[in-house]
């Protein structure tokens, strides 16, 4: 029998703010180099291992393949206090800007590294900024055939600009080559569904909102995942210059606080891995 025991998954896509911002806005050269994004990183990385440590909470990590090249003590350091090493593609592009091809040589690529500084298996993807959606459905069937177990890249939305997609189900399932898909959370208001899932919405959001919608989750037995960044935990976030105000609103709103924030949706609810909650609710064997 499957043991979903209510606990929710807690998933950290760990990257620097400006090469996290880049598709989406302007941002100079001089911030995009991987060493002060690393130096970023490593500090804000620091705090978010003492968080979860402190609640006693697993998580996975969603790292950039280009970590594990140009800081790989970061991947063995967060593999090492017992977390998951999940897959963000190698550098912080959309898949939807991608040809399969060039999808597949990253992925191979992100992987290789990751197993290589973590010592682990690594068998979750998510595409930087949720990037596949119905155009690029291709891109499951490359992360089946590339080794990857699940993907949690979908959020069953058609309200954002850049991701999405609506039609699928809101619950852990299976694409027909058997790939398992943990879709990131929606909130129905009003006929609409609203991403819930931590990052920018968490901040925007009465933090109650998330704590709401995660309690309910859990009393019904549904296990849902939260998604956050290490800028969004930590102290450090460079300012990006020129940005329009709803874009600074957007990007920056309640940056500072995050530690305090995280600290007490984990306080009251049971989070832990991807591959946990997968295991639990009988999609992965306990041996993957
Ligand atoms: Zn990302």
């Amino acid at each position: 029998m499957p043991d979903t025991a209510f606990v929710h998954a807690l998933t950290v896509d760990v990257e620097g703010f400006a090469e996290s911002h880049a598709q989406s806005v302007h941002v100079e050269d001089s911030l995009l180099g991987a060493d002060v994004n690393d130096r970023e990183i490593a500090a804000n990385l620091s705090v978010t291992l003492d968080l979860f440590a402190e609640h006693q909470r697993r998580a996975t990590f969603f790292f950039l393949g280009r970590i594990a090249r140009t800081a790989p003590d970061l991947v063995r350091q967060v593999a090492d206090a017992g977390h998951e090493i999940g897959c963000h593609s190698l550098f912080h592009r959309r898949i939807t800007g991608q040809t399969p091809a060039e999808f597949r040589l990253q992925l191979a690529t992100a992987r290789k590294a990751l197993e290589d500084a973590s010592g682990g298996r690594v068998i979750g993807f998510r595409a930087p900024d949720f990037s596949i959606g119905a155009g690029n459905k291709w891109a499951f069937d490359e992360l089946a055939a590339g080794g990857f177990l699940y993907d949690s890249s979908v959020v069953p939305t058609s309200l954002h600009d850049v991701y999405g997609m609506a039609t699928v189900p809101r619950g852990i399932f299976r694409w027909p080559n058997g790939l398992i898909e943990f879709p990131l959370p929606v909130l129905k208001v009003f006929g609409q569904a609203l991403p819930i899932g931590g990052g920018g919405y968490f901040r925007l959001y009465p933090s109650s909102v998330t704590r709401s919608y995660f309690r309910t989750q859990m009393t019904r037995g549904t296990p849902s995942v939260f998604y956050i960044h290490p800028y969004e935990i930590g102290p450090q976030a460079p300012r990006l210059p020129g940005l329009p105000l709803m874009r600074r609103f957007r990007h920056y709103i309640r940056l500072g606080n995050g530690r305090e924030r995280l600290s007490r949706l984990l306080r009251i609810l049971p989070f832990t891995t991807m591959s946990d909650v997968l295991k639990r609710s009988g999609f992965l064997e306990k041996s993957d």
